[in-house]
């Protein structure tokens, strides 16, 4: 599956938000990743840097978008898939970028800082919304959610992204992290579920 541009919403549930001690959004905060973020949640072992501080998980829905894009859209007609994914963030860099007023992006884009599993068919807002989806550390649950505490729906957040930057295509967009956010550690399991279904996996090492 070719991805083109990578998407990802900050702050779009509410108790995440507050979490980070920031104020809840009144429209989408989007930022992006390059495609060399990019890494499988298919069981293997990626390495991450030792010596830049916390690196915090954030577990996500991601969305594919597979058809065209044109104005009047519906979630439905743009989104053929969907996965679970991480966007991993260098958060005491991530801190000093924001007191700077700099871009996010080395605390964002770094290797691996995208994870994502094997994607599925999207069935339709509806019927995903009572979905819990969860992320488990050696066998613990540490983060879990459901699109019923988003603050903006998908439809506002990719309508959002179509109108103020483009959408197309070969797009994923990482729709934001529930509550639970915290630090990887080197030798971790991390397990991401879709339900009761496990939907990818992969073990942590840190390297300086
Ligand atoms: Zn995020």
């Amino acid at each position: 599956m070719e991805i083109k541009n990578i998407f990802c919403i900050g702050r779009n549930y509410k108790n995440h938000a507050l979490e980070l001690g920031n104020e809840v959004p009144d429209q989408p905060l989007v930022f992006s990743k390059p495609t060399s973020a990019l890494a499988s949640a298919d069981g293997s072992v990626l390495s991450f840097p030792a010596n830049r501080g916390d690196i915090h998980h954030e577990l996500e829905i991601v969305l594919y978008i597979g058809n065209e894009v044109e104005r009047g859209f519906t979630v439905e007609e743009i989104v053929t898939q969907m996965a679970l994914g991480i966007d991993l963030t260098l958060r005491d860099i991530q801190s000093n970028l924001k007191k700077k007023g700099h871009p996010w992006l080395v605390a964002k884009g770094f290797r691996n800082a995208a994870i994502v599993t094997e994607f599925w068919d999207f069935p339709g807002v509806e019927q995903i919304k009572d979905v819990e989806f969860s992320l488990e550390r050696n066998g613990e649950t540490v983060q879990q959610g459901n699109i019923q505490s988003v603050i903006f729906s998908f439809q506002a957040l990719l309508e959002y992204i179509y109108e103020e930057i483009g959408l197309s295509k070969g797009d994923i967009i990482y729709t934001g992290t529930p509550e639970g956010v915290g630090p990887i550690t080197d030798g971790e399991e991390y397990t991401l579920k879709w339900g009761n279904e496990v939907k990818g996996r992969f073990t942590v090492s840190k390297r300086s």
